[in-house]
């Protein structure tokens, strides 16, 4: 989960997947509920959510998709597909389901 202001992003706050899984990945609703008490006590907003894709690009899966339940929040995606270039891109995604892909900078830097 991060946290931040508006759309960018100052604190990362990892969690376990309580799917024990590699191909989806689920945030018990307890940790979800301390990570949201630390973001307040830190004063950012939950602004995003990140997960791996360890063997697919970095694009929303059709479950990460379905699944996509708060239009405000950006959902991160790292795909490690290729281990040695780890690439980061950021989307929204709609009520209707359609994915809008987010421009990402890294420290000023604009990430491919
Ligand atoms: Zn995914």
């Amino acid at each position: 989960m991060i946290g931040g202001h508006k759309q960018t992003a100052t604190h990362i706050y990892q969690t376990e997947n309580s799917d024990t899984s590699e191909i989806t990945y689920k945030i018990d609703p307890s940790e979800t509920f301390n990570v949201i008490r630390k973001m307040r006590s830190d004063q950012v907003d939950f602004i995003a959510s990140y997960h791996s894709h360890p063997a697919t690009e970095a694009y929303p899966s059709p479950t990460d998709i379905r699944e996509a339940g708060d239009l405000e929040l950006i959902y991160v995606i790292c795909s490690l597909r290729d281990k040695n270039v780890p690439r980061i891109r950021a989307f929204k995604i709609a009520e209707s389901r359609s994915v809008q892909e987010l421009q990402v900078e890294i420290g000023g830097v604009l990430s491919r």
